[in-house]
């Protein structure tokens, strides 16, 4: 087996300069089970971190639905087959009667893609307006949304695209949302009176990019209901929220309050098969099959959705959405024990399975303690603890652990954390 070190050299060379790596001392993992992960050298990581094993990492029950279909029939989707709408029952089983229809593909960035184009294909526009600190993906119209890199290419297609501050609890509360509505609402002026015209909002309804601010339930309630009244469409990113993540709701959307016109899936849809997918109206998606003619060789092919209906019923079964908001309710105590231990710790947050702290160097300016974040981020991977750091100062600690996290595991990591914190040697 190659060393870390050629490991990296090889990567540069075979993959290029566009491949990054978490850490200062890049983790080379060979296994995984649940929420453990091994290295190279056969040590134990608890996963505080990977969103898309949603059911665990190498779940039984999706690897036996993979191996199962992968050993007797695999095709795309020209072909008549029973798993896909199978699958697709039982997933807009979960969700408001009106997102009835289904594309499936292969990533969020496709997804995402189709949604855009779905908005232009029922508006006849192409406005889109997202926040100015999140991420959609990787085309070349998705990569659009990622204001924080932006592409110097990219088709000209920047002119359709426009941003609004991305909400933060912590610095600028917007406690009823209508800050934020009204941001928006302005921006839809702007691209009406320009000429482009406005299209849609795309959202991730929980904010998980942008630090998942503190955001009270129906919080998406007066921005929803701008959007509907200039005629666009509202377009939840679920990528990251869904799945009963958040441990109250299967949606992220629907505790804020909104049934969105388009929602977008990915990540831990079939816990690393690679599987995407829109949910939409009926009528929408006939809307953008009159646009666009739509093929995806790959997208729900019959391996992809054993995977993603084995996900399905092991969230069901083994009731991970009331998991995530028990043990998560848990992190959030033991995460306000720490914080009256450590000033660093200036806000905490989360909801379900998706938590984690905002550091500062100071409580009172509530300036962002970023070199640190990344030093303890840093130092919990030498402890044996995988998390990460997100939010516009890149100071938020990311918790977002496969939905099997129990309360066991949340003291080993809230335990490894304050011995962390309390090293006098990582801090400013
Ligand atoms: N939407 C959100 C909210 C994401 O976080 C990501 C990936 N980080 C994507 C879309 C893109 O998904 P993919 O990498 O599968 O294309």
């Amino acid at each position: 087996m190659r060393s870390t070190e050629q490991l990296l050299v090889d990567r540069a060379r075979l993959m290029g300069p566009n491949v990054s790596t978490f850490y200062d001392d890049p983790l080379h993992l060979v296994r995984g089970e649940g929420v453990w992960l091994w290295d190279a050298d056969g040590r134990k990581y608890l996963d505080c971190y990977n969103n898309v094993p949603h059911v665990g990492h190498c779940n039984p029950r999706v690897v036996e639905a993979i191996c199962r279909q992968a050993s007797t029939l695999n095709t795309h989707t020209r072909y008549l087959h029973e798993g896909i709408l199978s699958y697709i029952e039982r997933l807009t089983a979960t969700t408001d009667a009106s997102l009835d229809t289904a594309i499936l593909t292969c990533t969020g960035s496709e997804a995402n893609d189709i949604a855009l184009r779905m908005a232009e294909a029922v508006t006849g526009k192409r406005g889109i307006i997202a926040t100015d600190a999140t991420y959609h993906g990787n085309t070349a119209l998705v990569s659009q949304l990622g204001k924080s890199n932006i592409p110097t290419v990219g088709f000209g297609l920047g002119q359709f695209f426009r941003f609004v501050d991305a909400p933060d609890s912590y610095r600028h509360p917007d406690p009823d949302g209508t800050t934020f509505a009204a941001h928006v609402a302005q921006q839809i002026d702007g691209l009406e009176k320009d000429g482009t015209g406005f299209a849609a909002l795309v959202v991730c309804p929980y904010f998980l990019n942008e630090g998942f601010p503190d955001l009270p339930d129906g919080w998406l309630k007066p921005v929803a209901e701008v959007v509907r009244r200039t005629g666009g469409l509202l377009i939840c990113d679920e990528v990251q929220s869904g799945f009963g993540r958040t441990g109250t709701h299967m949606w992220a959307h629907e505790k804020m309050g909104v049934v969105p016109d388009v929602m977008v899936l990915g990540k831990p849809m079939a816990n690393g098969h690679p599987v995407g997918g829109v949910v939409a109206n009926h009528d929408i998606v006939a809307a953008f099959r009159t646009g666009y003619r739509y093929f995806n060789t790959f997208g729900g092919n019959p391996v992809s959705c054993a995977a993603a209906m084995a996900v399905l019923e092991e969230i069901d079964d083994k009731g991970l959405v009331a998991n995530a908001q028990t043990v998560g309710a848990y992190a959030r105590e033991r995460m306000q024990k720490l914080a009256t231990q450590h000033e660093v710790i200036g806000d905490i947050r989360g909801s379900g399975l998706i938590f984690g702290a905002e550091m500062v160097t100071d409580r009172t300016t509530k300036a962002p303690a970023s070199d640190f974040t990344d030093r303890v981020i840093n130092a919990l991977r030498h402890r044996g603890v995988i998390l990460s750091k997100l939010g516009r100062h890149k100071n938020t600690l990311k918790i977002r652990p496969p939905m099997p996290f129990s309360k066991d595991n949340a003291d080993l990591l809230f335990d490894t954390l304050d011995e962390v914190l309390a090293d006098t040697s990582l801090h400013p």
